[in-house]
């Protein structure tokens, strides 16, 4: 009886020592170290968790989050959309007339991108198409904290034509591809 009492006593004690040396050791919080240093893997005391969002650990300067598009600097070549193999970019090209400008690379603009979405909930972070992008004019941010309730939010559009320009763009195109066509027929 008296060894039973005992064992109980000292496996309370062992518990709540446990349990105080967890309490003392959660005034403070666990350092944030970067991996190239050397003490990275050293157990470290403290608490575990950030109070987020006032706190944030930081990423990786090479991390993958959230897609963006400088629309200003697309040749609409679609290329991003080929190669994207869950079919998340969805783009719809108008031909221009003639050239329309340049991109900050220099490379000729001739299409307007009449739909550039893409769609963030369906994107699994692979980078194929920054990877491909002629004018690098689709990137990678650090932006990782995006939070909807609505599914259909996370469809990103980057096109910055508006129903109208749309419109008359595609009117334009009809009109000089039936003029090269009667101009053709001409004896
Ligand atoms: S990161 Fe990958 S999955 Fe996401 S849009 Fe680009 S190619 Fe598609
Ligand atoms: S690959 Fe680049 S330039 Fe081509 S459509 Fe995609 S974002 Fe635009």
């Amino acid at each position: 009886m008296l060894k039973r009492a005992l064992q109980a006593f000292t496996t309370a004690l062992k518990g709540l020592s446990i349990t105080f040396r967890h309490f003392f050791a959660a005034r403070k919080s666990r350092k944030e170290l970067d991996i190239k240093q050397d003490n990275y893997f050293k157990k470290q005391e403290g608490i575990t968790t950030i109070q987020y969002p006032k706190q944030e650990i930081p990423i990786p300067e090479v991390a993958r989050y959230q897609l963006d598009v400088e629309i200003n600097d697309c040749i609409v070549c679609d290329l991003c959309a080929k190669a994207c193999p869950v079919d998340c970019i969805s783009i719809d090209a108008i031909k221009a007339t003639e050239a329309i400008g340049k991109t900050s690379d220099g490379s000729v603009k001739r299409l307007y991108a009449a739909k550039f979405d893409i769609d963030m909930a369906k994107c699994m972070y692979c980078g194929l198409c920054t990877v491909v992008c002629p004018t690098e004019c689709i990137t990678m941010t650090d932006n990782y904290d995006r939070s909807f309730s609505n599914l259909s939010e996370l469809i990103y559009q980057f096109s910055e034509m508006t129903a109208e320009e749309i419109e008359e763009k595609r009117a334009e195109l009809a009109r000089f591809q039936a003029e090269k066509e009667a101009a053709k027929r001409k004896p």
